[in-house]
């Protein structure tokens, strides 16, 4: 039964966003329910993700433990060319995590009963100073507090902000994990404890170790994580996202949807653009997956008693490595200002637009680095 003490806040969506919202929140002292479309575990589809202090101190507020060590470090960012020649060298240390870690590192430290899958949003209504969500099921569930963590195609944003919608950038980010032993040893040698690149004209990869199976970080037990982006037509990106049942899908391919012949391309494309090393792997990949590369950027993020945290705000292009630390950022921020509110027992709606107006001006940051660094990496003109 929900505790008399307590706001209660619900939270659309059961990715690192929800989670991170869900988690930080609970610390603050507010009860907390999730609500996932999707009645799978989401952690198989997963791939690295930088780990970024904004993420580390969304965690620490949350007291939400990662395993030891929480990813895999580099050392340096090397660039090569086409013939895997070392261009260019930085020291920039960093650790790389996985999406699947993190998930699993806040999933498992929320009360089961808090997260519940296979219950789609729809819709929400008023009353007085609550919201009503509304899902497909029937379910209704009243709430201090909604919070739309519901990603890129957020039913919230669309409901407040219909006119709000992604805009495809010109390129994709073609994706794919490899076990450790699974790459030959020049190209391991190549890119062990590094963050490595290689930029080309009108394309670019990059490539570096994350945590494999278990979370493991031990030697062998990695996966190498690489993505390429590549430039697409509208006309040409439509007839990439009809998958490999014919099916037009609307935003992304995961592994295994990608149609045979055009994985067939990817390769012959590797061998004419890439050098040995990002050639390797991409054959050595069984099921590469695709992303658009979208901008998106909502003018609000708060309409009275609900919010759009992480990418149902603003989605920063992954140059800045940032979409993950924006969303921990976002949810964080939120708990810390709504636990003084409630301590305080006053009203929430000042705090919440002094909480918009900060997060928005991150995401703005944050969107336009990612468009400027994209742009001129993809030579694109606008
Ligand atoms: C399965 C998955 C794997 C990912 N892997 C990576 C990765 O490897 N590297 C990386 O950098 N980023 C990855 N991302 C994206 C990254 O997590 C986000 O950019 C960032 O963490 C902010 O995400 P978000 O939670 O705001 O949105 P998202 O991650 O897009 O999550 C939105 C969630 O809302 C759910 N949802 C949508 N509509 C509804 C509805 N109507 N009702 C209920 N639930 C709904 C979706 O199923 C999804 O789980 C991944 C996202 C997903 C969903």
């Amino acid at each position: 039964m929900r505790s008399l003490q307590k706001q209660r806040a619900v939270v659309i969506g059961g990715s690192l966003g929800g989670l991170f919202s869900a988690t930080t929140l609970r610390a603050a002292g507010w009860n907390v329910d999730v609500f996932e479309t999707s009645s799978n575990q989401l952690e198989s589809r997963g791939g690295g993700i930088v780990l970024q202090p904004d993420v580390l101190d969304a965690l620490r507020f949350a007291d939400v433990a990662l395993p030891d060590p929480p990813g895999v470090a580099s050392g340096e960012r090397i660039y090569l060319d086409r013939e895997d020649n070392h261009v260019e060298q930085l020291f920039m240390p960093q650790m790389q995590t996985s999406w699947s870690l993190l998930y699993r590192a806040m999933k498992n430290a929320l009360p089961a009963e808090a997260v519940h899958a296979g219950e789609t949003f729809v819709d929400f209504r008023n009353e007085g100073e609550q919201v009503v969500a509304q899902f497909e099921s029937g379910r209704e569930e009243q709430t201090d507090l909604l919070i739309g963590a519901d990603g890129l195609r957020s039913t919230l944003r669309r409901r407040l902000l219909p006119e709000i919608v992604p805009a495809y950038a010109g390129y994709v980010a073609w994706r794919g994990l490899v076990a450790e032993p699974d790459l030959p040893l020049y190209a391991a040698n190549t890119l062990r404890d590094r963050f490595t690149f290689q930029q080309g004209h009108e394309h670019s990869a990059l490539a570096y170790l994350i945590p494999g199976d278990g979370d493991s970080t031990t030697v062998g037990g990695r996966r190498w994580n690489w993505v390429w982006y590549r430039k697409y037509s509208s006309e040409q990106l439509d007839k990439l996202l009809i998958d490999r049942h014919g099916v037009e899908r609307s935003f992304s391919l995961p592994p295994g949807a990608t149609k045979s012949d055009d994985v067939k391309q990817l390769r012959q494309d590797a061998k004419l653009l890439l050098g040995p090393t990002f050639r390797s792997l991409v054959d050595a990949t069984e099921e590469p997956f695709m992303q658009p590369i979208v901008d998106l950027r909502a003018p609000k993020m708060v309409f009275g008693r609900v919010v759009l945290i992480g990418d149902a705000a603003s989605v920063p292009r992954p140059h800045t490595a940032g979409s993950t630390a924006k969303a921990a950022a976002n949810a964080h921020a939120l708990a810390l200002a709504l636990s003084s509110t409630w301590q305080a027992g006053s009203t929430i709606d000042p705090i919440l637009k002094r909480w918009q107006n900060q997060q928005l001006q991150r995401g703005k940051l944050m969107t336009d680095l990612g468009i400027s660094l994209g742009d001129r990496l993809m030579n694109i003109a606008r």
